[in-house]
């Protein structure tokens, strides 16, 4: 009897790894190309750091003209849930993060390298390993959870290291003879990686991210393939980033303390080992303390809330660009009008202790990531997001397209184009003021500033009207009759004189200025009013003033 026929008797069926070798061949990709994946498990729940990992490993990918693919890790079948892999893909794919190679859809999957989800690759992780057993590599195990248990309990009272290693491997040391008996017996088996390694010896690794670190070896006896037949994390992971011809595993740096037992695995599966580049995690300042940015605490750690608030996708990415590698933001600032796609990533310039993750900087780049928009682009996507959060704002953009894109369009395609949306539930309060239809059943107070006294107020209204505006004036004209109009009624005509006469004057152009945008809007501050009052027209002009007047 020997390790052959423990492992014909465990793994009957499986087939020689030699066919899987050549089912899934080298790629043929240019020199320096990076294959990398990222490999969620379908929880349901698509944090901002997977969005994150999936950015920084696409980008690579895409640089180095490489392929980024999606592998589903759904080896823990007790979490399973409904649709959780459309869940991420679609997410990905949204947010420009689609795929080249890898699940696309709940069951579609696209790519020569596949299956691509780990439930369906049962076979290739049983033929791996069988060829482990037959090298005596690993080792068929009959412990209970309780026995395991007993063991933890013990080590735990002596103080001990936990695990399953050394003297405390109780299989490990069964003969083959004895292996093969219980399993003929019908005792129930889990298969355990047989490690070689040793604690109190070290390994040295760099990290394409971390640089060097210094690890002991592995020596615990894992579990590689368990009870229901599926491979723990480890195994498939070694099996599925050697088939599929990883070059760089990108993920986060709660892995980086596996890294001796992967290295082991891949040593002893005979595999090249990819490089392994660790991710800190977004971090969040909370009351001055850094912590990683929970999906239990924080709305935003959920990538579903940037589509709720409509924040656009552009900007959610461009921004995690920025906390990735810190050259972006000097990058962008000479580049503003280039396609992100122009930035070259760079692995080792990323944070080492995780990038803080700060809300009121991500909605200022989407500020000027929507300032860049054109009107066309910015209603649409208003309007997409208005259909599913906002029905009466997407009324009022379906019912007056034409004069929405005249809004929207106030203070755009300029040198200084206008900054004041963040987000897409901004707009409804940046424009309602310019319909018709909801100005008039706007009950708020007028917000008068300097100039609060009733008749003033009228006085300036009727004057500018009857005696100043014209439609077809020039910003420069239009400009100039206010000022005009602040002579006539006493007051001063520029600020500067204002200013160096103290006491003669009670105000200035500015504060009539402002006594009309308060009439035409209810706002102390509204993107250029020359803009708005081209759009809102002579009759509505008239007709607000009037009611100003009334009220
Ligand atoms: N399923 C693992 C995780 O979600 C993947 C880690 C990896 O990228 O290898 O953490």
């Amino acid at each position: 009897m020997n390790y052959k026929d423990l492992a014909d008797l465990m793994f009957p069926d499986a087939k020689e790894i030699s066919y899987y070798e050549e089912k899934y061949p080298e790629r043929n990709l240019k020199e320096g190309a990076i294959v990398t994946r990222i490999a969620p498990s379908p929880t349901g729940f698509t944090h901002i750091g997977g969005l994150y990992q999936g950015l920084i490993a696409k980008k690579l990918a895409q640089q180095t003209e490489g392929v980024f693919f999606v592998r589903i890790e759904d080896t823990d079948q007790k979490r399973e849930v409904k649709n959780a892999v459309s869940e991420i893909v679609n997410s990905l794919i949204d947010f420009g993060i689609g795929p080249d190679e890898g699940m696309i859809s709940e069951d579609g999957e696209k790519g020569e390298y596949g299956p691509y989800k780990q439930s369906l690759r049962k076979e290739i992780y049983q033929a791996y390993a069988k060829y482990l057993i037959e090298q005596g590599k690993a080792y068929p195990c009959f412990c209970t959870s309780k026995e395991v248990e007993e063991i933890r309990e013990k080590q735990e009272n002596a103080k001990i290291r936990p695990g399953y290693y050394g003297v405390w491997a109780k299989c490990r040391k069964l003969t083959v003879e004895e292996m093969i008996e219980k399993i003929k017996a019908g005792e129930p088996w889990i298969v355990r990686f047989k490690s070689p390694g040793r604690e109190d010896k070290k390994i040295k690794h760099k990290d394409v991210i971390k640089g060097n670190v210094e690890f002991p070896e592995n020596d615990q006896d894992i579990v590689i393939i368990k009870a229901d037949g599926l491979p723990t994390y480890h195994f498939a992971h070694a099996v599925d980033d050697h088939l599929m011809r990883t070059t760089h595993v990108i993920r986060g740096d709660e892995w980086l303390s596996s890294v001796p037992l992967h290295l082991q695995l891949f040593q002893e599966l005979g595999f090249r080992a990819p490089k392994y580049a660790h991710i800190a995690p977004i971090m969040k300042n909370d009351e001055g303390n850094k912590r990683k940015l929970s999906k239990r605490k924080d709305p935003e750690a959920a990538v579903s809330y940037y589509v709720e608030e409509g924040i656009p996708k552009e900007a959610v990415i461009e921004y995690l660009l920025n906390i990735a590698n810190s050259t972006f933001e000097n990058w962008r600032r000479a580049n503003p009008d280039k396609s992100i796609e122009e930035f070259d990533l760079q692995l080792n310039k990323m944070s080492v202790s995780g990038a803080l993750f700060d809300m009121v900087k991500l909605l200022d780049v989407s500020k000027t990531v929507i300032s860049k928009m054109t009107a066309e682009q910015v209603y649409n996507d208003t309007l997409n997001w208005a259909e599913k959060y906002d029905e009466e704002l997407a009324n009022l953009l379906k019912n007056n397209k034409e004069y929405s894109l005249k809004v929207l369009g106030i203070e755009r395609g300029n040198k200084k184009p206008r900054k004041d949306i963040g987000k897409w539930s901004d707009v409804k309060e940046t424009i309602t003021y310019m319909y018709e239809e909801l100005f008039k059943k706007d009950e708020t107070p007028y917000p008068y500033q300097v100039i609060q006294d009733k008749e003033a107020i009228c006085n300036i209204l009727n004057t500018y009207i009857t005696k100043y505006y014209d439609e077809k004036d020039d910003k420069q004209t239009w400009f100039d009759k206010i000022k005009e109009l602040s002579g006539e009624m006493g007051y001063a005509k520029e600020v500067k004189e204002f200013k160096q006469n103290p006491g003669k004057y009670t105000a200035h152009v500015g504060d009539v200025s402002t006594v009309l945008r308060v009439a035409l809007t209810k706002r102390t501050n509204t993107p250029d009013m020359y803009e708005i009052m081209q759009i809102l027209g002579k009759e509505t002009i008239q007709k607000r003033f009037q009611k100003a007047m009334r009220e």
